[in-house]
């Protein structure tokens, strides 16, 4: 009788020995929807008995499965799914064990997570650092030249500037050069027609600073605002801002090829990336920094430090709603950076 109520799904194949050490014999292992095991080849059945009263062996890797019934009757198979999907409900020993695993599993994976979530947290700010230490001044010059010369190539035009302004205003950026770690020798100031890329001023990771025509025009005759973008500028560099941007894109794994000092293609990309990287804008800790430095360095230098608060008004003003490259989108949360600027320059004033 209990032939029609076997389940649809199918049997598991495997090999039955009536005890332990006896000839084996292939033969099917189903399970009806009672819950009654069999054992079968066609036409016989060599053992059968209710599922909770058969000793399973635990799932051990590829492992045959040996499925003990109470006479002693063996059923051996390497079909483990199939047994587990057969006796899954019942079958003592695979539930105890995944009960006994699951902790552990989910210990486990915690600890992947945490172990990814390290690397990047710390071990990639490390070694971001490393890497900044380590780089020979000639990389950020190669960087910095292949930048400019594909600007030059493809957007900039010569100044008109006249020779008057552009003096004026190298003057006031040498001033601020020689009160920075690099010096006046590691500062050049470059001037432009931006073309499609507008009002900028933008550092290069080796010391060299653009600053465009149409920023110029922006600030009108207020030159002390331009000082105050430079000095930001400046910070930029001074903090090797460029190539930690350019080192944390790289990740981990260039980290490890440039450290390790396999200049490999790996690496050869990352610095040739460099040149397109430099147009990027920076993290708003990096701003928020530049920022920084562009009071200090207006102090030191005897100019106005909430100049560039003053220059932050004029940009919003003039440039505000509009989506483009320039300076102001490269260099957004204006009204933060005003107020900081302005808080910051009191401090520091106060303190003298
Ligand atoms: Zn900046």
């Amino acid at each position: 009788m209990w032939k029609d109520s076997i389940l649809a799904s199918e049997g598991v194949t495997g090999v039955f020995h009536a005890a332990a050490g006896a000839p084996g014999a292939t033969a099917t292992l189903v399970v009806s929807s009672a819950g009654v095991a069999r054992v079968d080849t066609a036409g016989a059945i060599f053992a059968q008995a209710p599922l909770g009263d058969l000793d399973i062996s635990d799932r051990l890797g590829s492992v045959a499965r040996r499925v003990i019934f109470p006479d002693g009757g063996l059923f051996e198979t390497a079909d483990n799914d199939g047994v587990d999907r057969l006796t899954g409900r019942k079958g003592p020993g695979f539930i105890a064990s995944l009960e006994r695993f699951h902790p552990r599993l989910i210990l486990f994976a915690a600890l992947i997570v945490a172990l990814g979530v390290g690397v990047y947290r710390y071990a990639l700010p490390a070694m971001v650092e490393i890497a900044v230490a380590w780089t020979p001044p000639a990389v950020p010059a190669l960087m910095s030249k292949g930048a400019l010369q594909s600007l030059d190539a493809t957007v900039f035009g010569a100044t008109t500037l006249d020779k008057e302004r552009q003096h004026a205003l190298l003057s006031g950026f040498n001033d601020l050069a020689r009160h920075t770690p690099r010096g006046l020798a590691g500062y050049t100031l470059n001037f432009r027609s931006g073309g499609a890329i507008g009002p900028n001023a933008f550092a290069l990771p080796d010391g060299n600073v653009v600053l465009t025509d149409e920023l110029v025009a922006l600030a009108k005759e207020d030159d002390e605002m331009i000082f105050g973008v430079f000095a930001h500028e400046l910070g930029h560099v001074e903090h090797a801002d460029s190539l930690r941007r350019l080192y944390r894109a790289a990740g981990v794994t260039g980290l490890i090829m440039l450290i390790g000092g396999d200049i490999g293609s790996g690496a050869e990309d990352i610095l040739v990336q460099g040149a397109g990287l430099a147009a990027l804008s920076y993290s708003r800790e990096q701003e928020a920094s530049a920022d920084r430095y562009s009071v200090e360095l207006m102090i030191k230098a005897g100019k106005d430090p909430t100049a560039i608060a003053r220059f932050f008004r004029v940009l919003a003003e003039e440039l505000g709603d509009k989506d483009r490259q320039d300076f102001f989108s490269t260099h957004p949360d204006t009204p933060g950076r005003i107020e900081e600027v302005e808080r910051l320059a009191k401090e520091l004033a106060g303190k003298d």
